[in-house]
């Protein structure tokens, strides 16, 4: 009778340095980002839905125009 050439209970067991270790980001790196991504997305919000009328903080309806698209896409309020 012929022998396998592995053990059978070496061949199920992967070797622990043959796992993929992932990869941990501190909470202190993202932090930053996700505050800058906040001030960001609200800025945008604002200009998209409520730069207008009382709430203008640009003269003009030209942010308005460049942003009417989108405030319809959105659903915001405009006409
Ligand atoms: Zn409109």
């Amino acid at each position: 009778m012929a022998q396998p050439a592995v053990p059978p209970t070496q061949a199920a067991a992967p070797s622990p340095a043959a796992l993929p270790v992932p990869h941990r980001v501190p909470v202190r790196e993202i932090l930053p980002w996700a505050v800058f991504a906040l001030v960001l997305g609200a800025a945008l919000l604002y200009f998209v839905g409520a730069e207008q009328g009382a709430t203008s903080l640009v003269g003009g309806t030209w942010v308005h125009e460049f942003t009417h698209d989108g405030r319809h896409l959105l659903g915001f309020p405009c006409h």
